[in-house]
This record gives structure tokens, C-alpha cells and sequence, in this order.
């Protein structure tokens, strides 16, 4: 008989847009004239960089051809697009991180989904609330919770991201093996100092843990002071393992590139205390199951690096951040708290009742869709997230429809 993993049967199910989808459909079906604006979703709206689709065509043209044309490549990604990331995405910070200890994939989604099965299950994980659900539900398919009661798994350490700590939790008292860590933060938007990110480290130190640092969303820090990767924090190279993505830097959402820095001295135990390499097992496991990104989509990716790309890249960042300054000013006029979309595309806006009740209140008097805060965990009560992917010319509608709607 064939038998199933019963930790499936622990996940709750992913209402979250489903739900969505559902109310849109039928305030659609009941008001079939009235236009909606999507600013609910985290995909971006806008088209690859130019840089990246004449060095994408260029890829392409090289597959053509027998002189040039490439099978597999290396599973960990071309020297030509490691060293690159390297240099201009760590050394430029003063963070000693070498090619070899990059490894290029098809998605920060599948990286940070995949890494826990380093790992043995019954370690003590620390996770945000609310959080980006892929972290927590492959640990739960996994097998390292328990079931899901009130809202939240059991065995599971929440770090609590509330409006007291600024949404960027301190290190727990109790002692936890395994810690994510993503900013600028999904949902809420909010950003982490280099000093508060230290205490993480030290506490990773002193623990024995480990952090997994995801920073998807670096490309819209503006702020200097605040640091784009934990490895610009001295000694984290042994407790962290960084996580980052083309897909929200330069519109790869659609195109696939991402990749995974675990340092050579990034560390781990046995049973009986014994250090074992990271880095070694990482190569073994992303040798084992995967198969490397396209030649095309490297050189696309590679091209992020070259002076047009970062001017480009910067003009597209710059683009729905100016979208996120709107939303956060209408927001303050109106008289509602907010974080984030001064460092992230994402705005969270405390809306002082049930995150549904305000969904549907947005949706029915303005026509707007946000996302609703519950859905990304207990501590999102109270709030919604709204996403600045779309047009200025949308997102200034969808700020006077809202502004009329709750004057
Ligand atoms: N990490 C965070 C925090 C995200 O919000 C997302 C996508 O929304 C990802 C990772 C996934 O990125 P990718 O498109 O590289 O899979």
C-alpha cells in the first residue's frame, strides 16, 4: 500500500487569495461596471530591464548556433554570472563573499523552501509572525510541528513582529536552532538596522543556531545606513545562509533567477557535536535535484550588473517606490498608521478593525484590493498589506477612490 506524508495533512489550507479571488468574483458578478484596482498581489507590473532582454536575445542567439551553443551548465551557475554577483552585490558592501559560494537557481521560492531538508527534525525553529508561508509550511510537510490549533503550529516559536518592536523582532529568551529572518519584511514592509541584526548574529553565535537571512527585496533599500545583506555584519559568515532573487530587483518573476550564498565556513552539527560543512552539503543536495537556470536567463541575470543594468534597475525600483510614497501619504492623510514603502514596495497599514472587514470595505467603496493582514498570520490582525506593483496612474485612482471612500 502506497501511504502518504501525514504532515500534509496537518497544513491549513492556503485560503488566503483563494478567498480573495472569491470576493472579487462575486462583487464583479454583482457590480459587473465597476473597475477594480489590484494592489493585492507581489508580482511586479512592469517589463524586463532593456539591458537584461538584449543580453537575454543575445543568450538565445548563442543557443542558435553550433559554435556557440551550451547543454547543461554547471548546477550552481557560470563563473561569468557568480563573479559578478560577488563582486558587485557583496565586495561593493565590503562583504567578503566568493563566486564559489554562490549558488544560482530558478527561484528564492524553492531555495528557501528546500534548504530546511538540511536539517534534522527535531530542531527548534523561529519564525515571524506574519511571515512569507513558505518557511513555515515546509517545515510543517517536513514533519517538525505539530498540528494547527488557534491559529498557530505547535512547537513553533513565533517572533512576534508588532507595531511595539517596530515589526523587526529581538532574539527570543528561550534558545532556537534554526531562525528566518527576511528584510526589507513580506508583508509588512518594515527594515532592520545593522545593530538589531547583530544581536541576531550574536545570538545565532551563542547558540549554536543558525539564520536563514532572506532578502528578496534589497533593491529597495534607499535608506544607506541600513545593510542589504547579513554578511555586512562582522562574523555572520558562519551562522547565515543568505537568500536572494532577480525576481522583485529586476522583474524575474516570470523569468526565473535567484541564488542562495552559503559560505564556506557556514557550520552545522551532528548528533554527538561534531561540525559539519554547510556548504558541502547545500553543493551536494543542489547537484543532486537541480539542474542549473538557462543559459539565456544567466546572461539576462548578469546583465542586472552592467552600468545601463543598475541605471535601469534603479529607474525600475524607483518607479514603484514612487508609488509606495503615494500610498503611505494618502494613508497619513487619511489618519492611518502605516510601515514600510520607504525601503520595500510593500505597505502596512494598521486599520484599526478586522483585516477582512476592511478587504471588503476597501473592495465594495473604492474598488481596491489589498491583501488582508490575518492571512499572513495571528500577529496581521488588524492589518492590511498594500503592494506597490501597478502604475502611478493606477495607484493615484485607487488613492482617491480610497480617499473618498473613507472621508
Ligand atoms: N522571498 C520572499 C520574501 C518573497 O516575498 C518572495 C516572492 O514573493 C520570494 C522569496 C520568492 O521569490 P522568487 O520569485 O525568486 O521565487
Amino acid at each position: 500500500m502506497i501511504t502518504i506524508n501525514e504532515h500534509y495533512l496537518k497544513l491549513r489550507a492556503s485560503y488566503l487569495f483563494s478567498d480573495i479571488a472569491g470576493r472579487i468574483a462575486r462583487f464583479q458578478e454583482e457590480y459587473p461596471d465597476r473597475e477594480i484596482i489590484r494592489l493585492g498581489i507581489g508580482d511586479v507590473t512592469r517589463p524586463l530591464p532593456k539591458a537584461c532582454i538584449a543580453a537575454f536575445h543575445k543568450g538565445v542567439d548563442e543557443m542558435a548556433d553550433d559554435a556557440t551553443f551550451r547543454g547543461y551548465g554547471p548546477e550552481q551557475g557560470y563563473p561569468f554570472l557568480r563573479q559578478a554577483i560577488a563582486e558587485h552585490d557583496f565586495h561593493a558592501r565590503g562583504a567578503a563573499i566568493e563566486p564559489d559560494e554562490i549558488f544560482v537557481s530558478d527561484g528564492a521560492k524553492c531555495d528557501t523552501g528546500n534548504i530546511q531538508e538540511l536539517f534534522s527534525t527535531d530542531i527548534k525553529i523561529a519564525i515571524p509572525d506574519p511571515v512569507y508561508p513558505v518557511y513555515l509550511d515546509t517545515n510543517v510537510m517536513a514533519g517538525r510541528t505539530g498540528s494547527h490549533a488557534d491559529g498557530r503550529y505547535q512547537g513553533i516559536v513565533y517572533l512576534d513582529s508588532t507595531k511595539e518592536n517596530g515589526f523587526a523582532p529581538e532574539p527570543p529568551k528561550e534558545k532556537v536552532d534554526l531562525i528566518y529572518l527576511c528584510f526589507p519584511n513580506n508583508p509588512t514592509g518594515s527594515t532592520i538596522t545593522k545593530d538589531q541584526l547583530r544581536r541576531w548574529v550574536e545570538y545565532a553565535r551563542n547558540n549554536q543556531a543558525l539564520i536563514l537571512f532572506d532578502a528578496a527585496y534589497e533593491a529597495f533599500i534607499r535608506d544607506e545606513s541600513l545593510p542589504h545583506s547579513i554578511y555586512e555584519i562582522a562574523d555572520a559568515k558562519e551562522v547565515a545562509i543568505e537568500f536572494r532573487s532577480f525576481s522583485k530587483t529586476a522583474g524575474f518573476t516570470g523569468t526565473r533567477c535567484a541564488y542562495t550564498v552559503v559560505p564556506q565556513e557556514c557550520l552545522a552539527y551532528d548528533k554527538s557535536g561534531n561540525r559539519h560543512s554547510l556548504h558541502a552539503m547545500w553543493n551536494r543536495r543542489h547537484t543532486t535535484k537541480f539542474n542549473g537556470v538557462s543559459y539565456p536567463v544567466q546572461r539576462a541575470a548578469e546583465a542586472v550588473y552592467s552600468p545601463e543594468g543598475k541605471a535601469q534597475v534603479r529607474e525600475l525600483i524607483d518607479y514603484y517606490l514612487n508609488n509606495a510614497a503615494i500610498v503611505r501619504k494618502t494613508m497619513a492623510e487619511l489618519g492611518y498608521d502605516s510601515v514600510g514603502g520607504d525601503n520595500s514596495p510593500y505597505i502596512w497599514v494598521e486599520c484599526r478593525k478586522d483585516s477582512w472587514d476592511f478587504f471588503d470595505m476597501l473592495l465594495r467603496k473604492a474598488g481596491v484590493v489589498c491583501t488582508p493582514g490575518a492571512g499572513f498570520g495571528r500577529c496581521g490582525q488588524g492589518y492590511i498589506r498594500i503592494s506597490a506593483f501597478n502604475s502611478p496612474e493606477k495607484v493615484k485612482k485607487a488613492m482617491a477612490n480610497i480617499k473618498a471612500a473613507l472621508r
